[in-house]
């Protein structure tokens, strides 16, 4: 433990573009230190307005990652959870539009005693709480903080600054990193410096020297590169880490100690490792997923994927990882298949294609689009004994299917897709429906952590072997009370409940009719890790290997 008042920064900034693995290099950090004994916390910081990331577009943001506390946060944060266990706490993520909202609020109510507010520094000033506010809720010793977007931006200029006043005030406690691209364009055929150059300038610019360069390119750094890079951004030669594309993020910490980039950071840090730096059991994970030869066929069936020309999946980010560590664990490679669910919806697709497919997931959603596809997928999966997991809206969408085609209550529908429908199985949760008619939505959903209670006998109570499990949930609707009665008698097992009975969260076939088709109004994806695979997935997957 560090001494009191000697509290760690690492401050881990963009150079030159987004999307070269910040998150991952944050993450992988994040790794190390906690490998090497010391108590730390990931913060991501995004310097976009909206309070949280519960209203931004998947395909444009990613994934919304649900905390247990019901925050609805960055994708990042999720990788922050599976690289180090920690399950995060609401003050580890930040976003302007909190730092802002809580200023304007505390000026609205005299909170400045009359004073003028402006960005300099009352905006700095709450970003300093609130990073100090976390680290006391997570009692670290290491804060590492992720400052989203690249320098440059104007939107995240007053997150550096924070973390300049952080040094100013106590030069020893705070490093910052500069991860950046160095291009190989292949018409030149040789690594540039001069991007990093200049994000490593436009730094200074603010006050702040890096102290340590994490090198993302195709290819390795060379010595050249390194001696260029140290002298023009001031940096001693061996902070500058190289950091190549490798085939797996989970190698990113192995990589980066290769560098030693753990003792490197703990040195500047004015800290020690006492035993080392402990990677047995990441390293037998990440061995484990490179000896997984055997291929499974695995369909997800979502609406979030293409973005103009290109195809996406980080919406669905953690139910692919969740899908690859309980695969990984059982030696499979899963081969992920993206199913387009509009294209089952017009029938450009015929169903059958879906034959090949050792399991179907079917994951949360939103909306009207894609939900004809996405029924007839699922129907697909009960009437051929395909393995089928549904996820949120995956399941609400496998009761209406189940209540049209098997019970023949031929209106079955969800309200949020035609709120006039004759026969509501899903509906509104009733608290829900205030909120909406004021036009409600931000961080408003039922969120976070809620307990479910399983029932004896059933798939579920057998995988998870217990009787009581907590999930995350994201969700305005819920199984119609009034409809449940008449499932049940249809054949539904709602083997989990919430424990006043109300709240139906996960739904079965029985195994004499269906190998696997479990659905769940949680979302199990979110706490899903390389050393702790989730149960419901490790079921889906073995359930897989058996229909193969
Ligand atoms: N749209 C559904 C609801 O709000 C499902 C949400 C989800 O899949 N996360 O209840």
């Amino acid at each position: 433990m560090t001494k009191k008042n000697n509290h760690k920064y690492i401050f881990v900034l963009g150079g030159v573009m987004s999307g070269i693995g910040k998150g991952i290099a944050t993450s992988s950090i994040g790794k190390i230190l906690q490998a090497s004994g010391f108590r730390i916390n990931l913060i991501k910081i995004d310097p976009y307005l909206n309070v949280d990331a519960g209203t931004m577009n998947p395909t444009e943001h990613g994934e919304v990652f649900v905390l247990d506390s019901g925050l609805e946060s960055d994708q990042d944060m999720g990788n922050y959870e599976r690289f180090t266990g920690i399950t995060s706490t609401n003050d580890d993520y930040i976003t302007s539009g909190m730092v802002y909202k809580y200023v304007i609020e505390k000026e609205r109510n005299l909170g400045y005693k009359g004073k003028c507010v402006e960005a300099i520094p009352d905006i700095v000033n709450e970003i300093v709480r609130r990073i100090k506010l976390s680290e006391q809720e997570d009692r670290s010793d290491i804060s590492i903080i992720e400052v989203g977007g690249t320098i440059g931006d104007y939107q995240n200029t007053m997150f550096i600054e924070a973390g300049r006043i952080l040094k100013l005030k106590n030069p020893k406690n705070v490093l910052f990193i500069l991860v950046s691209h160095l291009p190989v364009p292949a018409k030149v055929g040789e690594m540039k410096t001069r991007p990093t150059r200049i994000a490593s300038q436009t730094l200074n610019s603010y006050g702040v020297q890096a102290d340590f360069i994490i090198a993302r390119s195709s290819v390795k750094l060379d010595k050249k590169r390194k001696e260029k890079l140290a002298t023009s951004c001031n940096i001693p030669e061996k902070n500058i880490i190289s950091a190549p594309d490798i085939e797996s993020i989970y190698d990113v910490p192995i990589n980066f100690e290769l560098d030693k980039l753990g003792s490197k950071l703990l040195k500047s840090l004015g800290l020690k490792a006492l035993n080392g730096i402990d990677l047995k059991e990441w390293k037998n994970f990440v061995l484990k997923s490179k000896n997984a030869k055997k291929k499974l066929n695995i369909a997800i069936a979502g609406k979030y994927f293409g973005t103009g020309n290109f195809i996406l999946s980080d919406s669905y980010i953690s139910v692919i990882e969740a899908i690859k560590f309980s695969s990984y664990n059982l030696g499979i490679r899963p081969v992920l298949t993206w199913l387009n669910s509009k294209d089952f919806d017009r029938a450009t697709r015929k169903p059958s294609s879906l034959k090949k497919f050792d399991g179907i997931i079917v994951p949360g959603g939103f909306g009207e689009s894609g939900v004809g596809g996405k029924m007839n997928i699922i129907k697909y999966a009960r009437e051929n004994g395909i393995p089928f997991l549904g996820l949120c809206y995956g399941m609400q969408l496998a009761v209406v299917e189940y209540a049209r085609n098997v019970l023949e209550i031929k209106n079955a529908n969800t309200v949020e897709i035609d709120p006039n429908t004759a026969d509501p199985v899903i509906d509104i949760m009733p608290e829900q429906k205030k909120k909406l008619e004021k036009n409600d939505y931000g961080g408003t959903m039922r969120l976070g952590s809620y307990p479910a209670i399983l029932k004896e006998g059933t798939i579920v109570r057998k995988i998870y072997g217990v009787d009581k499990v907590n999930e995350r949930h994201r969700h305005r609707y819920e199984i119609n009370p009034e409809y449940i009665q008449k499932l049940e008698e249809g054949g539904i097992i709602f083997s989990g409940k919430s424990p006043n009975g109300r709240l139906m969260e996960i739904m079965e076939l029985s195994s004499k009719d269906h190998p696997f088709f479990v659905a769940t109004q949680f979302h199990p994806e979110f706490k899903a890790q390389p050393l702790l695979p989730h149960p419901l997935f490790t079921g889906f997957i073995k359930a897989c290997i058996n229909k193969k």
